[in-house]
């Protein structure tokens, strides 16, 4: 028997409570009491993302949500301004190459976040473009963007600001209405602490004016679908009521735990990780890390496909490597939704333990004294 610790930046931890809220007998969906729980879902919804918007709940995982705004939002007469600078980036790009959807590609290199005046570069030199997409956290290689300016700049330029929120909406500073996002998608498994299943996306009035103005080539994902239902609380489809009901759950508790408690905690876990990391003698990839994943370098002279089958193996610690051409170089560690100091901590001794084992030289105890030393304040 082991026990497994999941430090992925999705699927992340899910509470024993939670999984039990899930474990309810079934109910049919076309009920007042399955209607109610989705209403409720949108409400507390409205609170994590900061909007007055009807947050939309699709069967999927969050690719299925995006994919949804972006077949809505994304026009064949006009151009998408696609950033990437990691594997969900490329993702977005992939889906407008696959849909044959017009589009500017504005490529970095891993590690690098987008900063409003490239995104108003681009959109000087490209008048016909008519959205913007970008990965507000980019999880392959755990480097933050600037939402809130690059939201700005969309404005400004009267564009739809579309935002890849898998893992920033709960997890950091996230405020849809205030900064003028159009559109931001999530999934269950990350901040929402809930297994893979569900995708959320919120829409403001302009991006479904777009939406409203044409087909999209959507039948499942098409949103004008979900509207329609969503207007008597129901689906268009069946939906995955148990997992409804489970993010009724894990809302509440975010809702009674105060989201600026939440982001605080995960930016605290953040820095601690930071600063162990750091005390061993290693190096945080990116040149922007976010605060709901650290990407860690593997160190000269460790193997990391080992280091990790340690972790896992040997203390239950399940890390994610690297993607795309990174893989190998990163390992990284969770700091989203059902994760405390003392899970991570356990983490940080584990990597010194397997770090030790392939001869890395450090001080013992090392990056756990640095971790405690920024979580107790000291
Ligand atoms: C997890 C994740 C996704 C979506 O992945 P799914 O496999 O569809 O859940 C997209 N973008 C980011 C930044 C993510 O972390």
């Amino acid at each position: 028997m082991q026990k497994i610790r999941l430090f992925t930046p999705g699927p992340t931890m899910v509470s024993p409570e939670a999984m039990l809220a899930m474990a309810q007998p079934l109910d049919h969906h076309r009920t007042s009491g399955f209607r109610d729980t989705l209403k409720d879902c949108v409400e507390l919804l409205r609170y994590v993302y900061r909007t007055e918007a009807t947050p939309m709940v699709v069967t999927g995982s969050g690719t299925a949500a995006m994919e949804a705004a972006m077949l809505g939002c994304c026009k064949p007469d006009g151009k998408t301004l696609v950033c990437h600078a990691g594997k969900f980036g490329e993702r977005w790009r992939d889906i407008l190459v696959r849909f044959n959807l017009p589009h500017v590609d504005y490529e970095k290199e891993y590690g690098q976040g987008f900063s409003p005046d490239e995104v108003a570069a681009k959109l000087k030199e490209h008048g016909d473009i008519t959205a913007v997409i970008f990965v507000h956290s980019e999880t392959s290689t755990a480097t933050v963007s600037d939402a809130q300016g690059i939201a700005k700049v969309c404005r400004d330029h009267n564009v739809l600001c579309m935002v890849d929120g898998i893992t920033s909406i709960g997890a950091i500073p996230f405020k849809m209405d205030e900064w003028g996002i159009d559109v931001g998608v999530t999934g269950s498994q990350k901040a929402m602490m809930l297994p893979p299943g569900l995708g959320i996306v919120a829409l403001s009035d302009r991006a479904w004016e777009t939406i409203d103005s044409h087909q999209a080539p959507a039948y499942y994902n098409d949103l004008k679908m979900y509207r329609k239902s969503m207007d008597k609380w129901d689906t268009p489809y069946t939906p995955n009521n148990q997992m409804v009901s489970g993010l009724k759950f894990t809302l509440t508790q975010i809702k009674e735990t105060g989201i600026d408690n939440i982001l605080a905690n995960t930016a605290l876990l953040a820095k601690a990780t930071r600063a162990a990391v750091e005390a061993l003698g290693l190096k945080v990839f990116s040149d922007a890390p976010v605060d709901s994943v650290t990407a860690v370098c593997v160190p000269d002279g460790v193997d990391e496909a080992q280091w990790r089958k340690d972790l896992r193996g040997m203390y239950g610690i399940h890390c994610a490597g690297g993607q795309g051409h990174i893989k190998g170089k990163i390992i990284r560690l969770n700091h989203m939704g059902y994760v405390d100091a003392v899970d991570t901590v356990g983490a940080i001794a584990a990597l010194e333990w397997t770090l030790a084992k392939q001869g890395y030289k450090f001080e013992a105890g090392a990056g756990t004294g640095a971790f405690g030393k920024v979580i107790q304040g000291t």
